[in-house]
C-alpha cells in the first residue's frame, strides 16, 4: 500500500480524496463504527470551499447551506453590531453548513473515486524500518504502507507513537453545547450579567435547529448530563441574552468541553506524517479548525503524489511542514487571543470587551477579521518553494492565485481553480508551448492556460492547491527552479 490514513475525519478524507485523484492508492482507517452523526464544526470557509471544489467534493453544500448573511454582538441585550454586514455582497462568505454534511459529500466523493472506509478499525502502534510503516491495527493486522498519514485528531494516537510532543495549554474557560430544536429570538452572541450566551441557527427541514453555547465557571464533581447542561443554558440565554423564556422542543446533542492550544512540535517523524487536529488545536471561534485541516491534507497531498511518482524527492515533503505549520501557529494565536477576549471569564475581561465591540462597526475591521478567517490570505511567500526575490505587480510565488476565468488551448473556458486540484497549470498570455514542455516533463500532469482578459507580463506556473510556484520569463530559467524545487535526486521513489 503507498499510503495508510488513519482517521476518516474531515482530513483523512480530504487526504484520501486527493491521494486517489493522483493515482496514488490509498488505505483509510478509523476507530469508530461508521460516520460521526454529531454536527462539530459549523462552517466551511472560502478557503475551505476552494480546496473542496478543486477536488469534485463541493457537491451541493453552497445549495443546502443555510443562508446568514451576517451574525451580531450584543452587550446586554442591546445590539452593538451586525458582523457581515459591512461586506460586499460579491465577497466570499463562509458556509453554514454542519461537519457531518462536509464528511458526507467527502465521503461520496472518496466512494466515487472507488476508496473505502475501514471502521471499526483502530491503529494501536506503529514501527518504522527502511521499507516503510508498519501499523498494528486493533483487528490483529499489521498493516504496512509506503508513507502514514496520522489525520486521527486531537489524541492521535499516531502522534503518541511517533513521540512527537503536542506543548501547549488548556484555556480557562468551560463550555457547554447544545443543538436544539427550539425559537430563540435572535442569533450570535450575547454578553450579559455573568457570561456570554451564543446562538447559531443550523440548517434542519424544520429551520428550528440551532447550536446554543456558553461558557460556564462551575467545576462539578461530575460532568453534567443532557438534563443539567439543558437547564443551565436555558437559564444562560434568559440571564445573559435576555431571551424571556426559551422552550427547547428537542435536543440533538449536548456537551461540555474545555478547549486546548497545542501545536505538534513537528509534523514529519520518518515516513509518518499528522495533519489536522493531530497536529493542532484550538478554540473553535471562527471557525478553523476544519478548514486547516483540509488545507493541510490538500497542501501534502499533492507533494506526496509527486514522490511516490518518483517526481520528486524525499525533502519535498519537507515543505508540508515549513508551509503549513506557520498557518497553524497564526491561527492558534488569533483563535487564543479572540476566546480570551470574546468569552473572558473575568468580570474586567468582560467589560473590556464591552468596550472594544463597538469597533467592530468599522467596515474596515470587519472585512479585514473576515478575511482573515476565510483563509483566502494563506500564502507562502518566503517559503522554501517561493524562492527569492519579488515581482512588482499581482501575486509572488508563493500567494495564493484567484479564481480568474481562462481558456484551454482549444478555446474551451474554465475557471482556474476548475483545471487545479490534481494537476498543474501554465498561465500565460503567450504560446507557452516550451514552458509547458518543461513542466510537464517534470511534474506529468500540467495543463496550458491562457487568462481569458487582461494580458499577464510573465509566464506563471500554478500548484494544484492554486498558489503561484514560479513566475518569469525564460522556459529553462523554469525547469532549473523545478529541478532545485523537486529534489528529484534526493531519495525519489523508483
Ligand atoms: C464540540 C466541537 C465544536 C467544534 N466547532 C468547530 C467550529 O465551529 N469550527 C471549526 O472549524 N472547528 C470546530 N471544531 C473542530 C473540528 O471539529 C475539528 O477541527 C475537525 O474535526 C478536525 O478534523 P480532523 O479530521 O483533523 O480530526 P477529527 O474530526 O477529530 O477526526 C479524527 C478521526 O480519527 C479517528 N481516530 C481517532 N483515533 C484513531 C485511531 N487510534 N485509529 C483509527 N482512527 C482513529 C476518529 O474516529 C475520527 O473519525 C469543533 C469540535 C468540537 C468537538
Amino acid at each position: 500500500m503507498a499510503v495508510l490514513i488513519v482517521g476518516a475525519g474531515p482530513t483523512g478524507l480530504t487526504a484520501a480524496c486527493a491521494l486517489l485523484a493522483n493515482g496514488i492508492a490509498v488505505r483509510v482507517v478509523d476507530t469508530a463504527p461508521g460516520p460521526a452523526t454529531t454536527s462539530r464544526a459549523l462552517g466551511l470557509q472560502p478557503r475551505g470551499q476552494e480546496v473542496l471544489q478543486r477536488l469534485g467534493a463541493l457537491g451541493e453544500l453552497p445549495q443546502r447551506a443555510l443562508n446568514v448573511r451576517e451574525t451580531a454582538i450584543h452587550v446586554n441585550s442591546k445590539l452593538v453590531v451586525d458582523v457581515g454586514a459591512a461586506l460586499d455582497s460579491g465577497e466570499p462568505r463562509m458556509l453554514w453548513i454542519p461537519q457531518t454534511e462536509v464528511e458526507a459529500q467527502l465521503r461520496e466523493r472518496l466512494a466515487a473515486r472507488g476508496g473505502e472506509i475501514e471502521w471499526n478499525t483502530r491503529l494501536l502502534g506503529l514501527t518504522q524500518d527502511g521499507a516503510g510503516v508498519h501499523a498494528d491495527l486493533g483487528t490483529g493486522e499489521r498493516a504496512s504502507a509506503e508513507w502514514l498519514i496520522g489525520c486521527d485528531g486531537a489524541h492521535s494516537q499516531v502522534r503518541k507513537s511517533t513521540d512527537i510532543r503536542f506543548p501547549g495549554a488548556p484555556l480557562p474557560e468551560r463550555f457547554l453545547l447544545a443543538d436544539v430544536h427550539a425559537d430563540p429570538p435572535g442569533l450570535g452572541t450575547f454578553l450579559g450579567p455573568g457570561g456570554q450566551f451564543v446562538a447559531m441557527p443550523l440548517p434542519h427541514p424544520d429551520g428550528d435547529l440551532w447550536r446554543l453555547m456558553a461558557p460556564t465557571d462551575a467545576e462539578p464533581e461530575t460532568e453534567p448530563g443532557e438534563a443539567e447542561i439543558i437547564e443551565l443554558l436555558g437559564r444562560f440565554a434568559t440571564e445573559r441574552a435576555g431571551f424571556p423564556d426559551l422552550r427547547i422542543r428537542a435536543v440533538e446533542w449536548t456537551s461540555v468541553f474545555r478547549f486546548n492550544r497545542r501545536l505538534a512540535d513537528t509534523y514529519r517523524e520518518g515516513r509518518v506524517l499528522l495533519a489536522g487536529d493531530a497536529a493542532h488545536i484550538h478554540s473553535p471561534l471562527g471557525g478553523q479548525g476544519l478548514n486547516t485541516g483540509i488545507g493541510d491534507a490538500e497542501n501534502l497531498a499533492f507533494k506526496l503524489a509527486l514522490v511516490l511518482a518518483g517526481r520528486a524527492g524525499e525533502p519535498l515533503i519537507d515543505t508540508y511542514q515549513a508551509e503549513r505549520r506557520p498557518v497553524a501557529k497564526t491561527v492558534l494565536s488569533a483563535t487564543s487571543f479572540g476566546t480570551k477576549l470574546g468569552f473572558a471569564g473575568s468580570a474586567t475581561g468582560r467589560r473590556l470587551f464591552a468596550m472594544l465591540a463597538p469597533l467592530l462597526r468599522l467596515p474596515a475591521l470587519q472585512r479585514r477579521l473576515l478575511r482573515a478567517a476565510s483563509q483566502l490570505n494563506v500564502r507562502y511567500r518566503g517559503g522554501p518553494l517561493a524562492g527569492q526575490g519579488t515581482t512588482p505587480h499581482g501575486p509572488q510565488p508563493g500567494d495564493r492565485v484567484p479564481n480568474i476565468g481562462t481558456s484551454d488551448t482549444e478555446g474551451n473556458p474554465a475557471p482556474l481553480h476548475d483545471r487545479l486540484g490534481t494537476g498543474w497549470a501554465v498561465l500565460t498570455s503567450e504560446p507557452g508551448k516550451e514552458h509547458l514542455r518543461e513542466a510537464t516533463k517534470r511534474l506529468g500532469d500540467v495543463t496550458l492556460l491562457h487568462p481569458e482578459t487582461g494580458v499577464l507580463p510573465q509566464i506563471c506556473l500554478i500548484r494544484p492547491d492554486a498558489h503561484l510556484a514560479w513566475r518569469g520569463d525564460s522556459a529553462t530559467e523554469l525547469g532549473n527552479w523545478l529541478d532545485t524545487a523537486l529534489c528529484p535526486e534526493k531519495g525519489a521513489h523508483p
